[in-house]
C-alpha cells in the first residue's frame, strides 16, 4: 500500500513548498493518535512540529472528535452573511474573554493568509472611512505572514517572493526591537507617520524567520510608541497564540494592546482550518455607519464553518484544562534544561526558547553546497530515527504538541544531541 500511495499522490498531487523533481520521498501517513503518526508502513512517526504549527493536543484526538461529529448531523455549514449560529457565537465569545480588553470584535475567515488579509483591509478602509489615504505598512524584516498577496507583501522579500516583486505593495521594515535600536526605529517610524496605515508583527517569535525572538519590554517599548503616535498595530498571533509561548497569548507578556488581532493555526486544535481576526470598538466603529460604502466588503464561502468552530471550542476546553495547563509548563522546563545542558556545544551557534518552542541554530556556513546536504542528512536522519523535524535552514526547531511525554522529547533530545556529536556528521 505504500509505494502504491506514494505512486498515485506523485501521478495527480503537486505539493506546498516542494520542488516536485528534486524532493525527498514523500511519505503516506494514514492515521495519527496523540503526537504519533503513522505511515502505510506502519512505521510511527514523532510529530515534533506539529504538523506545520497546527497540532495542538495531538492528531484524531477523541474529545474534539466527539463534538464535531456531533455538530456534523446538526449543522455542518451555513452561509455567514444574514445568518448566524451557536458555535460562532459561543466562540467569539469565549475568546474575547481571553483577549486584551480592548479586543471586541470577531470577524471569520479559514486560514493564517486570510485572517491577515483582513486585518490589513481593515487599517486601509479605517484611514479611508475617516476620508484620509494612509496605504503604507509597516513590518519587521525577516518577517512572515502568510502567501497571499497582501500577506506576502508584508512579509519580507526574498527569494522565494522574487517573481512577484512588481506587484508587491509598499512596505517599510524596521528591525525587530533591542535594546540599542530604538531610537534608529523611531526614526523610521516620524519619516514615514502620515502615510502608515498600520504596524504588523508577529510578536515575541518570528516563526517562519527561523524563531528569531525579542523580548517582551523592547516590543512594548516599540508598542508604545507606535500608539503615541496613533498608528494602528496588527498583532499576528497565528503561530505564537494558543500556548506555544508558555502563556496563553503573546499579549499575555505585553502591557500595550494591539487594535487588531489575528488568529488561526493553533485555534481548532490543528483539526481545521479557520482564520480570525479581531478589532477594537474603534476599528468597528470606524465601518458601523448609515453610509453602505463604509462596509467591510469581503468574506470567504466557508466564513465560521459550525464544524470548524465545534472543533476551536472542544480544543480551547482542552487548552483550558488544568492537564494541558501543566504539560505547557512541563515541556517549558524541560526546554530549559535542555538549552542550560547543551548551550556551550561547538556545534551551536546560537539557542533560542520561547516557552514551549525551542530552535537550535547550528555552526554551518550557509549557501553552501555542504549546508544543502547537511539540510537533507538532517532531514532523513531524523525521520529515519521516528521524528518529523523540518529544519528552517541551518535551524532544527520543536514546536511540540502539549501531549508529547517526557519520555519522547528526552528521547527528540537525545537524538539532537546524537547528531551534534561530530563523528555523527558527514
Ligand atoms: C503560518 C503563518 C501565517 C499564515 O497562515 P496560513 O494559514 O498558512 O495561511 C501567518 N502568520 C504567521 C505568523 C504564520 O506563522
Amino acid at each position: 500500500m505504500y509505494n502504491d500511495l506514494k505512486a498515485r499522490d506523485k501521478a495527480v498531487n503537486w505539493h506546498p513548498y516542494t520542488q516536485m523533481k528534486t524532493a525527498n520521498e514523500i511519505i503516506p501517513i494514514v492515521r495519527g493518535e496523540g503526537a504519533y503518526l503513522y505511515d502505510a508502513n506502519g512505521k510511527r512517526y514523532i510529530d515534533a512540529v506539529s504538523s506545520w504549527w497546527v497540532t495542538l493536543h495531538g492528531h484524531a484526538h477523541p474529545h474534539i472528535a466527539k463534538r464535531v461529529s456531533e455538530q456534523l448531523l446538526k449543522l455542518e455549514q451555513v452561509i455567514f452573511a444574514g445568518f448566524t449560529h451557536e458555535p460562532a457565537i459561543q466562540l467569539s465569545e469565549q475568546l474575547l474573554h481571553l483577549l486584551p480588553a480592548n479586543q471586541q470584535k470577531v470577524f471569520y475567515t479559514d486560514n493564517g493568509s486570510t485572517a491577515v488579509e483582513v486585518a490589513l483591509k481593515m487599517c486601509v478602509q479605517y484611514a479611508y472611512n475617516h476620508g484620509l489615504k494612509k496605504t503604507k505598512i509597516l513590518a519587521f524584516e525577516n518577517a512572515y505572514h502568510g502567501d497571499t498577496f497582501g500577506a506576502m507583501s508584508v512579509s519580507s522579500r526574498s527569494k522565494w517572493t522574487e517573481p512577484f516583486g512588481d506587484l508587491l505593495f509598499e512596505v517599510i521594515y524596521i528591525e525587530t526591537p533591542t535594546k540599542n535600536n530604538f531610537e534608529r526605529t523611531k526614526a523610521i517610524i516620524e519619516e514615514h507617520r502620515n502615510e502608515l496605515a498600520c504596524f504588523i508583527y508577529e510578536p515575541l517569535v518570528q516563526g517562519a524567520a527561523g524563531m528569531l525572538m525579542h523580548e517582551p519590554e523592547d516590543l512594548d517599548r516599540l508598542m508604545q510608541y507606535c500608539r503615541s503616535k496613533e498608528i494602528l498595530m496588527i498583532q499576528d498571533e497565528i503561530f505564537v497564540g494558543f500556548g506555544r509561548t508558555g502563556r496563553l497569548f503573546a499579549a499575555d507578556h505585553l502591557a500595550e494592546k494591539p487594535d487588531i488581532m489575528c488568529f488561526s493555526k493553533g485555534l481548532t486544535g490543528g483539526t481545521f482550518p479557520l482564520g480570525l481576526t479581531t478589532c477594537s470598538q474603534e476599528i468597528y466603529e470606524a465601518f458601523y455607519a448609515d453610509d453602505p460604502y463604509k462596509t467591510l466588503f469581503h468574506g470567504h464561502s466557508f466564513t465560521a464553518n459550525p464544524l470548524a468552530c465545534t472543533a476551536a471550542l472542544a480544543s480551547l476546553e482542552l487548552l483550558l484544562s488544568e492537564e494541558t495547563q501543566y504539560d505547557i509548563q512541563r515541556i517549558c522546563k524541560e526546554h530549559e534544561q535542555f538549552v542550560a545542558e547543551v548551550d556551550s556545544h561547538p556545534k551551536i551557534k546560537r539557542l533560542r526558547q520561547c516557552g514551549t518552542i525551542l530552535a537550535i541554530e547550528l555552526q554551518i556556513e550557509e549557501n553552501s553546497s555542504y549546508f544543502n546536504q547537511q539540510y537533507a542528512y538532517l532531514y532523513t536522519h531524523f525521520l529515519n530515527e521516528g521524528i518529523i523535524l523540518r529544519p528552517l535552514g541551518n535551524i532544527l526547531y520543536l514546536v511540540p504538541p502539549y501531549c508529547l511525554s517526557s519520555v519522547d522529547l528526552h528521547f527528540i533530545y537525545h537524538t539532537i544531541k546524537k547528531v551534534l556529536d561530530p563523528s555523527q556528521i558527514h
